[in-house]
C-alpha cells in the first residue's frame, strides 16, 4: 500500500516553507497542474478539455517527452498555459546524487529553451518528480531562479488502484481558493483523468472558480 496525503498536511507546508504549496487568496481561483507530459493524445485531449472551460493550467514536462513531442509542447504555450521543468528523466531526488540531479534538471531546461526563449516564459518553475528533492538540490534550483512548485491537493490519478470516481472526489472535496491541484497527462493516469478532469472543470465552474496558470 502506497502512502500519500491527498491534502498536503499543514505541518509539511510549514516545515518546507521554501516550496510553493498553494497561493493563499480570498479570490475564487485554483491552479490546475499536469505532470509527466507531453504525451500524444492524452495531452491534446487535456488541452481540449481546458479550452472548453476557458481554463488555464500549468504543465510540468519531462525533458525526454519534450524532445519526442516538441509540437505538443509548443501547443501548451500557444494556448496560454504555463510550463515547468520536471527533470529530463523523471528522477527521484532522494535516490540521486545532487550532481546528477542538477545535470538532469539542466538537461530539461536546455530542452525547454530549444523551443522557447526564456523571455516567452512567465517564470521559471520546477516540480521535483514524486515531490522528492534533497535540500541541496532545491537550493541550487532556487539559486538558478526557479520557484519550486509542490501541491495542495493530490488527485492520485496516477494510482491505478484508485477508482476514477475517488480521484474526482479527492479533488472536489479538498480544493479551495488558491489550491494547487495535481493531475498527470500520462498514459498511466489517463483512465482516471478522463473521468475526473471534465467533472472537476464543471464543478469548479459551477462553484465560481477560475482556473489560472501559475
Ligand atoms: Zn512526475
Amino acid at each position: 500500500m502506497k502512502f500519500y496525503w491527498i491534502k498536503t498536511h499543514f505541518l509539511i507546508k510549514k516545515i518546507f516553507s521554501g516550496f510553493v504549496w498553494d497561493f493563499p487568496t480570498t479570490e475564487k481561483k485554483v491552479y490546475l497542474t499536469f505532470d509527466d507530459g507531453p504525451t500524444p493524445e492524452v495531452t491534446e485531449w487535456t488541452l481540449d478539455q481546458l479550452k472548453q472551460f476557458d481554463a488555464k493550467a500549468t504543465f510540468f514536462c519531462i525533458g525526454e517527452n519534450i524532445q519526442k513531442h516538441p509540437e505538443i509542447f509548443q501547443k501548451l504555450v500557444q494556448e496560454g498555459h504555463s510550463i515547468g521543468n520536471h527533470t529530463f528523466n523523471h528522477l527521484n531526488g532522494w535516490k540521486t546524487s545532487t550532481e546528477n540531479y542538477i545535470e538532469n534538471f539542466k538537461q530539461c531546461e536546455a530542452e525547454i529553451l530549444k523551443q522557447f526563449s526564456i523571455l516567452h516564459l512567465k517564470s521559471k518553475l520546477f516540480r521535483p518528480p514524486y515531490g522528492k528533492i534533497k535540500f541541496g538540490q532545491s537550493k541550487i534550483a532556487k539559486g538558478m531562479g526557479y520557484k519550486i512548485i509542490m501541491w495542495d491537493v493530490l488527485s492520485a490519478d496516477f494510482d491505478t488502484t484508485v477508482s476514477p470516481e475517488k480521484c474526482l472526489q479527492n479533488v472536489i472535496k479538498n480544493a479551495k481558493s488558491g489550491s494547487v491541484i495535481i493531475f498527470h497527462d500520462s498514459l498511466k493516469a489517463s483512465k482516471n483523468l478522463e473521468h475526473a478532469l471534465p467533472k472537476t472543470l464543471a464543478f469548479l465552474k459551477e462553484n465560481g472558480y477560475k482556473c489560472e496558470a501559475i
